[in-house]
């Protein structure tokens, strides 16, 4: 069992502060009262330590800062109708973080670990959780090179952090369509990249080009594949996904994992969700789900035809977000009516009721944070004040 230390923060923000931000949480912007800390030297972990958030303390010389090894994760903990406290599938962020840790040449966390850090930071800023449907407070464990040098090599310490951070619904209460340029230019994943994993410099590299679309008045960027600018991969930081029509039948689709692009937890729960039956009778049906390339050329005929009925972008962050618009060569092509279709709409409904205990879970996505606590020989009235 790994060695745990607890201190809570003797001096937590104000109770009516707090349930002031709750109101209108903005995404990133306000941070529980802890965070999770743990640190590799020699080739092993030290203690992982739930402490008062608060700065870190880094050499000019941190390697992370010049040579780039940080990796990143993202999830979500909700509060169900009878109080409890559930994390949103950790394990599958624990592996991809592994994955990303091992790509980047940095040391990956002891088992079970990653699970129990973000437990301990959910279970201590459990007030810090808003209830509204479709806010959550967003977990953010990351690792960083901590060592000071300035040699261009793997680091020989690193930093494993956990921070968490109240979100309403990412677009607000209701559920506007974005609007998406096809970026022809630059590149966000290369076959034998980085675009797999979740890499601190992938989302540096794709500013210019959301800048451009943010300039010409577009919300994100649909990136294309590196070798023929043709194939579509997924957004910045949320996976794409297809719904068509052909001969009566409903047809949910994205692109294969091919190597780059990144193995979304909500692209691969919605995958399967929709394969599932809807527990709603009445919901709209679908016909089949398959993960398979498209073409943007494909995109623009289908739009065009009729075909390609909707069209939406999912993600930790904003779990489901209809996309209304792509803007393409200039051409701006909506898609359907422009607004959120139902197959969108009956989706994001279904994995929002799995993640706040207000449906039924037929996967056992929704891990409780005492659970975790409890498996790891952590008390979980050691959170209590
Ligand atoms: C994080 C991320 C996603 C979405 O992954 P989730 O696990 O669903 O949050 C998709 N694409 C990229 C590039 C990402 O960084």
């Amino acid at each position: 069992m790994h060695d745990v230390r607890i201190q809570l923060n003797p001096h937590p923000t104000d109770p009516l502060e707090r349930a002031a931000i709750l109101e209108r949480p903005v995404f990133g912007e306000s941070f529980g009262d802890h965070m999770v800390t743990m640190s590799w030297r020699d080739g092993s972990w030290g203690p992982l330590e739930l402490v008062p958030f608060g700065p870190l303390a880094l050499s000019p010389a941190t390697l992370a800062l010049h040579y780039g090894q940080s990796v990143f994760e993202a999830l979500k903990a909700y509060r169900a109708p009878d109080g409890t406290t559930s994390l949103f599938r950790p394990s599958t962020n624990a592996d991809r973080f592994a994955t990303s840790a091992r790509r980047l040449a940095m040391p990956t966390l002891p088992e079970g670990v990653f699970e129990l850090a973000c437990a301990l930071a959910a279970g201590a800023d459990r007030d810090w959780i808003p209830t509204a449907h479709g806010a959550a407070l967003y977990v953010r464990p990351f690792m960083f090179a901590s060592e000071a040098h300035l040699s261009v090599r793997p680091a020989r310490e690193y930093r494993f952090v956990v921070i968490s951070s109240p979100v309403a619904s990412y677009f607000g209460d209701h559920l506007p369509a974005i609007s998406v340029a096809v970026e022809t230019a630059d590149v966000r994943a290369t076959p034998g990249g980085t675009g797999a994993v979740k890499f601190a410099g992938n989302y540096a590299a794709g500013f210019a080009a959301h800048g451009r679309a943010g300039a010409a008045g577009q919300d994100q960027v649909l990136w294309l594949d590196a070798t023929e600018r043709r194939w579509v991969e997924e957004l910045n930081a949320m996976n794409v996904v297809f719904v068509w029509h052909h001969d009566g039948r409903t047809v949910v689709s994205t692109p294969p994992l091919t190597g780059t692009i990144l193995e979304g937890v909500t692209r691969s729960s919605l995958l399967e969700l929709a394969a599932d039956p809807d527990p709603d009778p009445a919901g709209p049906g679908i016909d089949e789900v398959v993960e398979r390339p498209t073409s943007i050329d494909q995109v623009r005929a289908a739009l065009a035809d009729g075909s390609l009925r909707e069209v939406f972008a999912c993600g930790t962050a904003a779990v489901i977000a209809p996309i209304g618009t792509l803007v393409d060569g200039g051409v701006v092509r909506p898609v359907g009516d422009g607004r959120p279709g139902p197959i969108t709409t009956a989706l994001r409904r279904r994995l929002l009721d799995v993640q706040h205990g207000t449906g039924p879970d037929p996967h056992g996505w929704m891990r409780p944070v005492e659970r975790i606590l409890i498996d790891a020989g952590v008390d979980p009235g050691a959170l209590e004040r």
